[in-house]
């Protein structure tokens, strides 16, 4: 079956078609130059660019993809976790597809999406896979029996996310926002060795995360400089911090999959994008003897065809769609699957 995804939980409009693990398209048309300034995303500013890109977005999915809204079998959509007003244009607009095409319509949670997402590329996930989630809202480790039915949280951040660790460094060295790709390139220009921060949580027996501490202490380094009159150490710094974030994820994801005796793991998520993380993964995985699985960096961040992924899996289980009273949920645990 096709399935069309759809996909504004934050800052990008996406429409993506899937044939089971077959991409046919992605686009993304993203507000995030309206939001640089803000050093974050406006939620009223999204939720109108969401309204204005829905429908040219969708149209060039179908052309790209060469076919047409009667060739569409179902309707996927973000219901959730995300900003109330940016969920609620695509669960609108999905509805309408939905009810138009006569088809049936799936809500959808969207951190599941970011991990459905490598099927895309990789073919379909082992069962079991741990899942290290690391996004700009959320890091959390998952055990994946089943991408439909079987998703369990088995730790998350206790403050900050990932994501957001890295905007508010990069904000902190005057680096421009979304902070992930300065920083990843900042820290290529520094030593990862010059400044050693803080490990938040690191061997405390749990799987969950912290980061805020770390970037308290950027903050303290930070101001430090500026009293005594010496110039920044912006790609030490960097480096510094990005090795502490990615020593940790890394750390933790691999001993998930020693504890619960699993030989594979993906990594998804914006945070996935970055360079040190996919290079550390590789290495660590190769030592314990887990496979590592991670999307090219475009299928990492925020699309549409994460969703349609997801929505071929749910569709492929055989679940219930959800009814035209689909509410949006701001936040949609990750054990959810299909929002009710
Ligand atoms: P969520 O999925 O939790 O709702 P989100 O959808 O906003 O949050 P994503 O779009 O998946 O998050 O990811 C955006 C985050 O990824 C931003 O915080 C951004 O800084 C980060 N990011 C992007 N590229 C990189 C990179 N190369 N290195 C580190 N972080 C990155
Ligand atoms: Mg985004
Ligand atoms: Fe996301």
């Amino acid at each position: 079956p096709l399935i069309l995804g759809i996909e504004t939980s934050c800052d990008e409009t996406g429409v993506g078609l899937v044939r089971g693990c077959e991409l046919l398209s992605d686009e993304v048309a993203s507000s995030v130059d309206q939001h640089a300034r803000f050093g974050g995303v406006v939620p009223e500013v999204a939720s109108r660019a969401h309204l204005e890109a829905m429908t040219p977005t969708v149209r060039r999915a179908l052309d790209k993809a060469g076919v047409t809204l009667a060739d569409v079998d179902a309707v996927a959509v973000t219901a959730g976790p995300g900003l109330a007003g940016a969920l609620l244009v695509g669960v609108s607009a999905a509805k309408a597809y939905a009810m138009a095409l006569g088809k049936p319509l799936y809500g959808v949670n969207h951190l599941v999406g970011h991990v459905a997402v490598d099927q895309l590329e990789h073919g379909p996930l082992p069962k079991p896979s741990i899942a290290l989630l690391v996004s700009g809202g959320h890091t959390s480790l998952l055990l994946v029996r089943d991408l439909a039915t079987g998703v369990q949280s088995l730790g998350d951040t206790v403050d900050d996310a990932a994501g957001e660790a890295y905007d508010k460094v990069a904000r902190l060295l005057g680096l421009p926002y979304p902070g992930g790709p300065p920083i990843d390139r900042a820290a290529r220009e520094g030593s990862a060795k010059a400044i050693r921060f803080p490990r938040g949580k690191w061997g405390d027996g749990t799987y969950d995360f912290s980061f805020s501490g770390l970037k308290t202490a950027v903050a303290r380094w930070v101001e430090d400089s500026a009293r005594d009159g010496r110039s920044l150490p912006v790609s030490d710094i960097a480096a510094g911090f990005q090795e502490s974030v990615v020593d940790v994820l890394t750390r933790k994801a691999v001993d998930a999959c020693l504890e619960h005796g699993v030989e594979h793991l993906v990594i998804s998520g914006g945070v996935a994008a970055n360079s040190r993380l996919r290079a550390l993964a590789e290495e660590r995985c190769a030592d314990a003897g887990v496979t590592l699985r991670v999307p090219r960096p475009r299928l990492c961040t925020d699309n549409g065809a994460m969703i349609a992924a997801l929505g071929a899996e749910v569709v492929a289980a055989d679940l219930p769609p959800s009814t035209l009273r689909l509410a949006t949920d701001t936040s949609l645990p990750v054990d959810r699957t299909l929002a009710a």
